[in-house]
Formats: C-alpha cells, sequence, structure tokens
C-alpha cells in the first residue's frame, strides 16, 4: 500500500494525542548519548516512581561510557585504537552487541555494517566536513564485517584489516532502551516508555489507553507524517534529518551505504516496529541504506518486525502485516 503524507485516518490518530498531567506519572528528560533521552512511566509511588526514573537515566549513561566513539576511555574506542594490532579484550556486553551487529550484517547483505566508521570517521556533520572520493577509495575495503574476528573463549575481537573501525551508532541506543525497559520491568513498574533519539519502546499501555508514538515528517519536524496507537512494543526511526549538511545541493547524512561509503538516499526515513529495540533500531538502518524494494523484502521475511517507509519522492509504503490492519 502507498499512500500521501498524513492521510485523514492517520490525522484522526493524531488527534487523539493528550497531554501528561496523570499525578502518578513521573517524567524526565536529558542529554546522553549525542541524544535526547526520555523516559514516562507510572507508579504508585513517589520513591519507586524517582528511583526507576533514575535508574533508566543512570543505564544511560552506563552505556555512553562503555560504547561512545567520542570517549577515549571507552571500550568501543580502546577497541578501535588497538583492535587492528592484537586482540583486544572486551566486557561479554559489547563482546554480544558486536557479535549480533555481525549477524544482522549478514541477514541485511551488508547494509547494516558497523565497519561502515572506516569511512564514516571522516564525517563531520556538525562542521559540514566529509572525505574526499580518494580517501574513501583508500578506505572502502576496510569496511566489510567479515574483519571482525571473534574469540569467543576470551571474549577478544582483533580486526583482520589495518584500517578498521567500527561505530555502534547503529544499534546502542536500541540496545540502551531494551535495557531500560528490562531495568523498570525488574523494578515492578507496569506502564511506561523509553526514548534515546529516534528509538522509543513502551511497556505496557498507557493506563487503559494506547501509547501515541508519532513518527515525523522528515521534511518538516513540527509535522507528524503518522501517528501510531501502539502498546508493549517498540518503534525505531532512522531519518536522513538527524545528522546532515547540505553541499552543492547534495544532502550528507548520518547513514551510510557500506558499498560506496557515502549517505543512502533512496529514502528519507525508515519505521520499524517490533518487540526488541535493539533489533528495531539496527533494522531501520539497515533498510534505510536498501531502500524501499529491498527493504520491504527483508521486513516481510522477518516475522513479528514490520515497517513504514518514507521514500524520497515522500511516498508511504507500509510493510505487508501492517497493510492488512489497515
Ligand atoms: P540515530 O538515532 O542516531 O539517527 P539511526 O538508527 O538512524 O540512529 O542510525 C544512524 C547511525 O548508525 C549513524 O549515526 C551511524 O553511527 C550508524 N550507521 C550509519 N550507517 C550505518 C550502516 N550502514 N551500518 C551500521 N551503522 C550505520
Ligand atoms: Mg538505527
Amino acid at each position: 500500500m502507498q499512500g500521501i503524507l498524513a492521510s485523514p485516518v492517520l490525522l484522526l490518530c493524531m488527534m487523539a494525542y493528550s497531554g501528561l498531567s496523570y499525578a502518578k506519572w513521573f517524567e524526565d528528560n536529558q542529554g546522553i548519548m549525542g541524544t535526547n533521552i526520555h523516559v514516562e512511566l507510572w507508579s504508585e509511588s513517589v520513591q519507586q516512581g524517582k528511583d526507576a526514573t533514575q535508574a533508566v537515566m543512570a543505564e544511560m549513561q552506563r552505556i555512553n561510557q562503555l560504547m561512545s566513539p567520542y570517549i577515549e576511555s571507552s571500550e568501543l574506542s580502546q577497541l578501535n585504537s588497538r583492535g587492528s594490532i592484537s586482540a583486544v579484550p572486551v566486557s561479554k556486553e559489547l563482546f554480544e552487541l558486536i557479535s549480533l551487529s555481525v549477524e544482522l550484517a549478514k541477514e541485511t547483505d551488508g547494509a547494516f555494517d558497523i565497519t561502515f566508521a572506516s569511512v564514516g570517521y571522516l564525517y563531520n556533520y556538525r562542521e559540514n566536513q566529509k572525505p574526499k572520493q580518494g580517501q574513501i577509495d583508500n578506505l572502502l575495503q576496510a569496511i566489510n564485517y567479515r574483519h571482525i574476528k571473534f574469540n569467543v573463549d576470551e571474549y577478544s575481537i582483533f580486526f583482520a584489516h589495518p584500517n578498521v573501525k567500527i561505530d555502534l551508532g547503529g544499534i546502542a541506543k536500541g540496545h540502551a532502551v531494551d535495557n531500560s525497559i528490562g531495568i523498570l520491568k525488574q523494578r515492578g513498574i507496569k506502564y511506561a516508555l523509553v526514548t534515546a533519539g529516534g528509538d522509543t519502546r513502551l511497556l505496557g499501555d498507557r493506563l487503559g489507553k494506547p501509547w501515541m508514538v508519532g513518527i515525523r515528517d522528515p521534511r518538516n519536524k513540527v509535522k507528524q507524517a503518522v501517528v501510531l496507537p501502539l502498546a508493549d512494543t517498540g518503534l525505531s526511526t532512522s531519518g536522513d534529518y538527524e545528522r546532515y549538511f547540505e553541499q552543492d545541493g547534495k544532502r550528507f547524512h548520518h547513514i551510510l551505504s557500506p558499498q560506496t561509503g557515502t549517505s543512502a538516499n533512496a529514502v528519507q526515513s525508515v519505521s520499524i516496529i517490533g518487540q526488541r529495540s535493539t533489533l528495531n533500531d539496527a533494522l531501520s538502518t539497515a533498510v534505510f541504506v536498501l531502500g524501499v524494494q529491498k527493504g520491504m523484502d527483508l521486513l516481510n521475511r522477518t516475522p513479528g518486525y514490520d515497517a513504514i517507509i518514507v521514500d524520497n519522492q515522500r511516498k508511504m509504503h507500509y510493510s505487508n502485516a501492517l497493510m492488512k490492519l489497515w
């Protein structure tokens, strides 16, 4: 099914959105992991509500310290600086997230590839900087998930190419959101929303009503393309508007095709709906690279995961299971 942005049915959903003024709702916003973290949860006890909100923020900070490429002491930075010289021991958590990333690279025909950073680190979207074609050509061979070698006995990782760098920007926020929901469940919370940038996961509903989660219009930040009533699931959006600059009439943004080392441009945004934010996050990035046809083929053979794509002509596309709903 294809439609135009903001169809009447979806507008109706948007109008159902209401404010957040319940007495026992706890809420916090903080800037962590280079993005906005938002938590809303319901608790009958003020102490439990405050503690649970803080525990989510602490988890976001912990993952940032572990996986940020901008923090020199992070495990990720340590792996990037030494991984091509010798095997680097890492935590089980980082080892497992990198292993999952490589599994996803295989399943997405290399569209999701954390070694994109071998070229990707030369882009600076805030400073309007991009690598020259010669630099891309020199480093392109380093983009290949097969260079990542695992030693599961000692939880160490080795890069079998001298120029490999990895970056978990396409999966770490989803992982952080899943961990946060796990923490809230352990604390007995039953209704919550956790968002890290484009990655949202919902625990339960909003006390008998669905959560209303928006997908913004990729070319207008105050307009919603769709608002979806959701409960007990996750939604991640990848868009070409998050980090970008324009030069010579072209948009240079933060989602790179591993094949070319340049921004993927077949679509403007991809949203994935599914239970695990870690997978939603990686799949939204992968489908962004794959484009409408290959992306939908992938989603339509991935049970439990659905996609809404806004293509580069601003047409919307829905995966098969969503088409049946509407
Ligand atoms: P964000 O919420 O930061 O916009 P996305 O889920 O849209 O995150 O993913 C974009 C991020 O994924 C980039 O900032 C970069 O760190 C990483 N990335 C870019 N291209 C790829 C790729 N082809 N494979 C894996 N990760 C990528
Ligand atoms: Mg993503």
